[in-house]
């Protein structure tokens, strides 16, 4: 199953340079896009910058950070000091913010968005909301593990690997580890096609790098006044683009005044997306 959806992936590219979208939604389904950190090497540490301010959070992210280093993979990940505060989670260049607060009951578990420049990722932020996780339904290690493992990892430029509720043993799917399936260590880590996307994604080599340097001290980049951040409010994240058919999973979009465009990966809860799988659920949140 895994190869088959693999084979249509490169097909699809392929076909893609004759230019239709057909590629681009088949290629929705496994990377966000063609969406990657510049870099001038074949592997490269990107840092998460931890912002964190419980230790059941800081547990999974060290957990997550090791098992996306496990694999034969381009990008090596790097738990850095966090640079921004939790509750505002302001992206930082070069770097991933990760961070946790009660963002209220927005309907979302976990939220990933990218700052683009071209193909480019230069900066993102991964966020899980506390509203949610602090209830019986969502507190337990592996639902978290899940949300974490895949939202750090969209900010690598990944995508789902099914968004049906399936588990395809990777935290880039759908599967919830709540209710009877709370004990379940299912879907809370990269699988083998996880690291076969990402090297697909990485293949090439740029001439510059969007990567903050490691070692070192992450310093905010001066903004030249252009606020390229989503806020808490989500009518920042811009435009819906896509959304599972079970409506668990949204893809907005928004331009901004530099040029850049800020991609942001919802992950709603199972009640958020029952209620109406095919609406823009931001509205039942205002
Ligand atoms: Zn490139
Ligand atoms: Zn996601």
């Amino acid at each position: 199953m895994r190869k088959k959806i693999f084979k249509r992936l490169a097909l699809a590219a392929t076909i893609g340079l004759a230019g239709t979208s057909i590629a681009n939604v088949a290629l929705a389904n496994h990377a966000w896009g063609t969406y990657h950190w510049a870099r001038t090497t074949p592997q490269f540490t990107l840092k998460l910058g931890n912002n964190l301010t419980t230790t059941a959070w800081s547990a999974r992210l060290t957990q997550t950070a090791s098992d996306w280093n496990a694999g034969n993979t381009p990008v090596l990940t790097a738990i850095v000091a966090g640079s921004t505060s939790a509750r505002t989670c302001k992206m930082v260049a070069g770097t991933t913010q990760v961070c946790n607060a009660s963002y209220g009951n927005n309907g979302w578990l976990g939220l990933a968005s990218i700052n683009l420049s071209g193909d480019h990722i230069t900066q993102g932020t991964a966020k899980m909301n506390d509203t949610y996780f602090n209830t019986a339904t969502y507190n337990n290690v592996n639902e978290r593990e899940h949300v974490m493992c895949q939202e750090v990892a969209h900010t690598f430029g990944l995508g789902h690997q099914s968004e049906d509720g399936s588990s395809q043993n990777s935290c880039m799917d759908y599967f919830s580890n709540t209710g009877s399936n709370a004990g379940s260590t299912v879907s809370t880590k990269p699988n083998a096609h996880d690291f076969s996307v990402l090297n697909t994604i990485y293949a090439h080599l740029d001439s510059t790098t969007t990567v903050a340097a490691t070692p070192g001290p992450v310093v905010a980049a001066a903004k030249g006044g252009v606020d390229v951040d989503i806020s808490n409010d989500p009518a920042s994240w811009g435009a819906l683009m896509k959304q599972s058919a079970n409506g668990r999973s949204s893809i907005y979009q928004r331009f901004n005044q530099d040029g850049s465009v800020t991609l942001t990966h919802v992950f709603w809860t199972n009640e958020a997306a029952a209620n109406c799988p095919s609406c823009d659920h931001r509205r039942n949140f205002r």
